[in-house]
């Protein structure tokens, strides 16, 4: 199902990129919406993803490096 033509003809509307604060088109025409681009949209993404990746990053310590010896 795709959109009406409607919304694709409508006169594109600026916004203030959240990244640089600079011009940002939203609307169909930038899929890195509201970001100005795709460059100011990988830096918020890896702004949260540095926050994710610190909780991942926890200390293993259920590395199995003792097997059993049951030496017999
Ligand atoms: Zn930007």
């Amino acid at each position: 199902m795709n959109p009406p033509e409607t919304l694709e003809t409508q006169p594109p509307r600026t916004v203030t990129c959240p990244t640089c604060s600079g011009d940002s088109i939203y609307g169909t025409s930038n899929p890195h919406r509201p970001f100005c681009g795709e460059r100011c949209r990988n830096i918020d993404l890896g702004n949260w993803a540095n926050e994710d990746f610190r909780v991942q990053l926890a200390p293993d310590v259920s590395t199995d490096l003792t097997g059993p010896c049951s030496i017999d």
